[in-house]
């Protein structure tokens, strides 16, 4: 059965167990172990060994989100899957999720949202995102992020090395603060990531066929024209922005 949970204040499990020394400490004892290791081969030790019952994976149900989701699944279809809804989202973004939750039997999805307290402060009428991305990309993704992630010690990401930017030099093992980011798709490329949607004939985001590369709120999001190698180029565009902030979380 799948559970869809609309995370409240009160269902969240306070308190992760290491401090930032001891986060880091374990991130190099993982690397040594496990550094080598990418794909289900990383995510099952991290799942079943390492953390078990305390880790969680975080998907933006875009385009190449059914890659991470997929191995996953088959790891472990329990594991709470952190979707962060901003109320900025596509509506075939929410549609597709619920085509890949089933398709992939995942049944532990935590939906989190903004909170209304302070988005009546702080962006009353809906367009922060015109004014200041970063703000409300810190009410819409990050403060949400925060609360989900309390209560796990390591988190799994499906950030990738081939979409640049700072990502250029992702690895398969990082420390963000106390906690640890496992990246299994750290070193896959383009041709790895179609071979997962092909090989498990996983069903693509219905706006990748309108022209966009890569998928997150509708104000910020644009169609690239075709041929474009930049996949984030679609993101932001036109600002110095890259990344939304969820990954600076310490
Ligand atoms: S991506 Fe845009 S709309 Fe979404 S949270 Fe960030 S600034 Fe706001």
């Amino acid at each position: 059965m799948v559970v869809m949970t609309v995370m409240r204040e009160e269902d969240i499990v306070t308190g992760g167990s290491m401090s930032v020394e001891e986060a880091t400490d374990r991130a190099a004892d993982l690397m040594k172990r496990y550094g080598h290791l990418q794909g289900i081969s990383l995510i099952e030790p991290m799942v079943h060994d390492e953390f078990n019952g305390r880790i969680t994976m975080t998907s933006s149900f875009g385009t190449e989100a059914a890659a991470l989701l997929a191995l996953v699944s088959e790891v472990d279809a329990n594991l709470p899957v952190i979707f962060l809804d901003t109320r900025k989202l596509f509506g075939e973004t929410h549609r597709y999720r619920e085509q890949l939750v089933d398709k992939l039997g995942l049944t532990n999805i935590k939906i989190m949202r903004p909170d209304e307290k302070l988005l009546a402060v702080d962006d009353p009428n809906g367009m922060l995102f015109a004014s200041d991305t970063a703000k409300c990309c810190y009410l819409r993704k990050v403060e949400p992020l925060q609360r989900a992630l309390t209560g796990y010690d390591a988190w799994l990401t499906g950030r990738k090395r081939f979409h640049g930017g700072e990502r250029d030099a992702l690895p398969v093992i990082e420390t963000a603060g106390t906690r640890i980011k496992i990246n299994p798709l750290a070193g896959y490329n383009r041709s790895d990531i179609e071979d997962i949607f092909e090989n498990r004939a996983l069903p693509h985001h219905p706006l990748e066929a309108e022209g966009y590369l890569s998928i997150g709120c509708m104000p910020c999001t644009d169609r690239v024209d075709p041929g474009t190698t930049d996949v984030r180029a679609g993101r932001w565009a036109g600002q110095d922005k890259t990344e939304c902030g969820i990954h600076y979380i310490i």
